[in-house]
């Protein structure tokens, strides 16, 4: 059976590229974004309701990992990238149909738009569907997964004078809490496990509309270097 799906919105995200983006929701909970949402669903009546709901699933697209060809076995980052286990049994963004799933908070609700934080998502992401998070049925008490126990192991980040100045300006400037985004991001060290890190080497990913570059001075510790303004592209 083959089914045609439509998107009912696209994410506005403060993430720009997939780079630095927490593996799951609520890993940083000053990651925001809009839901705009796309007609028919934008005139109000779709979302009448939605503000008595704290956190809604999204059902979404990895738009910018689709692939013709199903895996059927993939390799985690959270497993160090040389490990591979059955899709089925991962979030990974490499699956069949390119669908994924996250439980979001939910701000604010719009006729035409909903406002989110704790999110996970790329920059255009498409949006499938929309459902409200229901705590007795989503919430299941002494569920386990022996692969992904626990959250990320954090980091610790921390600023060149110049760059936590620069941050703050374009916090002011964006109205968004920057500096808990991008200390909350890089905190999970989103360098690829199989890299050893060198003080000398510049990391990069962009969060809303800057270029955010860091180093690791020593293994397991993180410095934000400076903060670049670009024109947005997407
Ligand atoms: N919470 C979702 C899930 O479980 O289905 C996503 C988990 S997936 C491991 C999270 C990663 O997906 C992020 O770190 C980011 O790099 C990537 N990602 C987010 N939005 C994407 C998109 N639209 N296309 C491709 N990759 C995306």
């Amino acid at each position: 059976m083959q089914h045609l799906v439509t998107p009912v919105g696209i994410v506005r995200s403060c993430f720009k590229e997939k780079f630095a983006i927490p593996r799951q929701p609520h890993l940083a909970p000053a990651a925001r974004g809009v839901l705009e949402l796309l007609p028919p669903f934008d005139q109000g009546d779709a979302v009448q309701g939605l503000q008595q709901v704290s956190h809604v699933w999204l059902l979404f697209l990895f738009h910018q990992t689709l692939e013709d060809k199903p895996r059927l076995k993939v390799r985690p980052p959270r497993l160090g990238g040389n490990q591979s286990v059955g899709v089925f049994s991962t979030r990974a963004t490499h699956r069949p149909n390119g669908i994924g799933q996250s439980v979001v908070r939910l701000e604010r609700v719009e006729p035409d738009r909903l406002y989110l934080s704790g999110i996970d998502l790329l920059d255009g992401t498409p949006v499938l569907d929309i459902k409200p998070y229901v705590p007795y049925a989503d919430a299941v008490a002494g569920a386990r997964n022996d692969m992904a126990e626990a959250p990320p192991p954090l980091i610790a980040v921390d600023w060149q004078d110049d760059a936590l100045v620069q941050a703050r300006r374009h916090a002011l400037r964006l109205a968004e809490p920057l500096v808990e985004l991008i200390e909350q991001c890089l905190a999970q060290d989103p360098r690829p496990a199989y890299q050893q890190p060198q003080p000398e080497r510049r990391y990069g990913a962009r969060f809303w509309d800057l270029d955010v570059h860091w180093h690791y001075p020593e293994p397991g510790r993180i410095r934000v270097l400076d903060l670049q303004r670009v024109e947005e592209t997407i």
